[in-house]
């Protein structure tokens, strides 16, 4: 059995996260949440003064809005929509009649407005940009969201509906890549506290197909992608718990973002993935919180 299966049935078995039938589908249990939830708030000693403005979306967004994001474009294999029944009486009898012989009874349903969120920040442009010119000074802003990402696996640390607390930076160049250098030293301060091995590394996103692997390529060379990464499944290749995103003035030109006098504004992100936060704390210090050492547990509870 491999690494990553072993650690799943161990936290099966342990009862923090609860089987659903489908991999990178589970249930937390309150101990599981209990951290995540005490991790969030170490995020906030850290980053809580900064004046972020804090908005929470539902996990699900504006089709309209995803569609001019341009995920299809790179991510096409991992978004996820959001379809129901509009039919009629008939179209009900025949779908009932599907389901009772086994047949394929979703081929009639239709696309609604909502597709899943693929990241925490997605629904935050396009409400920035309605607001009208942000201040020369940029604006920061914090954001939870579960997400969605169709890639389901047996790697507890790849799951498909799984949580993002992303603080978002808009501004000039200088201003976002400042913001995104803090939170990589930050970063590397909290995990350190918490007991955890990390390492900073360049990445790239998952691009599709042949153009993407040019694009891949492209945000690596330029540094747009670094991750904070932990052993949680394996030493030699550790998981990616945090990323440093650098969107240049692409989101600002996307979504219509400007300064008050007139520039395109520069955004940046830096995202926690919060089950894989969890994970490698459970990974490093045992799978029973009430075991964990004294100091990393003061560092979480106080
Ligand atoms: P990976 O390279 O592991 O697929 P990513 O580069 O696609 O991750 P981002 O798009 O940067 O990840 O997402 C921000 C953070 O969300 C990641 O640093 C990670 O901690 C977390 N994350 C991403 N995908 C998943 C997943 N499938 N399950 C759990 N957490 C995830
Ligand atoms: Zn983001």
């Amino acid at each position: 059995m491999d690494m990553q299966t072993n650690f799943l049935d161990r936290l099966f078995d342990a009862g923090l996260l609860i089987e659903t039938g489908v991999d990178g589908l589970y249930g937390r249990s309150g101990e599981f949440e209990d951290v995540i939830a005490a991790f969030e708030r170490l995020i906030d000693r850290f980053g809580g003064q900064d004046g972020a403005e804090a908005m929470r979306f539902p996990p699900g967004m504006n089709r309209a809005y995803f569609e001019t994001s341009g995920y299809m474009k790179s991510f096409p294999q991992l978004a996820g929509t959001v379809h129901s029944f509009c039919g009629n009486d008939h179209d009900h009898m025949s779908l009932l009649k599907c389901m009772e012989v086994g047949e394929d009874w979703t081929k009639e349903q239709e696309a609604t407005d909502i597709v899943l969120t693929p990241a925490a920040c997605y629904p935050l442009y396009p409400t920035v940009a309605r607001r009208g010119a942000l201040p020369m000074t940029g604006k920061l802003f914090d954001l939870q969201s579960y997400c969605f990402r169709h890639e389901p696996s047996k790697d507890p640390a790849r799951q498909q509906l799984f949580r993002m607390r992303e603080y978002v930076c808009m501004g000039t160049e200088q201003h976002v890549t400042d913001f995104r250098q803090s939170w990589m030293d930050r970063g590397v301060e909290m995990m350190k506290l918490l007991g955890l091995t990390v390492e900073i590394d360049v990445a790239n996103d998952p691009f599709f197909g042949r153009a993407g692997k040019m694009m891949a390529n492209n945000q690596r060379d330029q540094n747009l992608k670094f991750e904070l990464l932990i052993p949680i499944t394996s030493v030699a290749k550790p998981t990616a718990c945090m990323s440093f995103n650098y969107h240049q003035d692409a989101f600002g030109t996307k979504w219509g973002l400007n300064l008050e006098d007139g520039a395109v504004a520069h955004t940046a992100c830096v995202g926690f993935g919060l089950e894989r936060i969890a994970l490698a704390l459970f990974h490093t210090h045992g799978l029973s919180t009430s075991d964990w050492q004294e100091d990393i547990r003061k560092i979480l509870w106080g």
